[in-house]
């Protein structure tokens, strides 16, 4: 993945076609923004930033957890293979597929559900990028990575999380590291917080 062509792709991308109505004039501001059903869309800077982190190839399957709007999805199908996403919420994960049917992109799944325990039918995964904030790593999630995979994925308490990297090495060995703290919505579910 090139960083100039993820840039290039993140300012050109039409944040308002993600937004309601009410939130659309704002659109162009490097802010979080409500998109109903009290979930948020993240930053633009925040989200190109974590796609940089998280490195995927076209070659690369991808699995994300809470599609939200569909942006990071977008910025995920533009840059990866093929995308496997889950939102517990239907009306969102709905919406999103819309708009990113609209926008041409054949190679993303789509899954009403909860996430906190992945996706095991397609898995293994070579990324996987978690948009809302988990108490901890769910097992089943490090479980469906694949051998030199990497994993984004905030973690801790509502006010504020740690932003995790995950990865693993050829032979399964698990390294974790901090990148930095960040503010995203609770993960729900199974291995969310409740
Ligand atoms: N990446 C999104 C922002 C998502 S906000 C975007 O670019 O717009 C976090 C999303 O995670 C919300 O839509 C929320 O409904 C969803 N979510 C929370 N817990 C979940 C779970 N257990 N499984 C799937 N989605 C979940």
């Amino acid at each position: 993945m090139d960083y100039n062509e993820l840039i290039a792709f993140t300012e050109n991308l039409d944040r308002s076609s993600f937004l309601e109505a009410g939130y659309k004039q704002y659109a162009q501001i490097d802010e979080p923004l409500p998109i109903g059903f009290g979930q948020t869309i993240s930053q633009p800077s925040l989200v190109a930033q974590m796609t940089w982190l998280l490195r995927p190839d076209k070659s690369s399957r991808v699995l994300e957890i809470g599609t939200g709007s569909g942006y990071q999805t977008a910025i995920l199908a533009e840059f990866s293979g093929q995308v496997y996403t889950v939102e517990r919420i239907r009306e969102l994960s709905d919406r999103a597929r819309d708009v990113l049917d609209s926008m041409g992109y054949a190679n993303i799944h789509y899954k009403v559900g909860d996430g906190s325990d992945g996706w095991s039918e397609n898995a293994p995964y070579d990324r996987i990028m978690v948009t809302a904030a988990a108490s901890e790593i769910p097992e089943e999630l490090i479980d469906q990575l694949s051998p030199g995979g990497r994993m984004l994925i905030p973690v801790g308490p509502r006010d504020v999380q740690e932003l995790v990297m995950l990865s693993k090495d050829s032979s399964g060995e698990v390294y974790r590291e901090a990148v930095e703290n960040v503010r995203f919505v609770e993960l729900i579910g199974k291995y969310g917080w409740g």
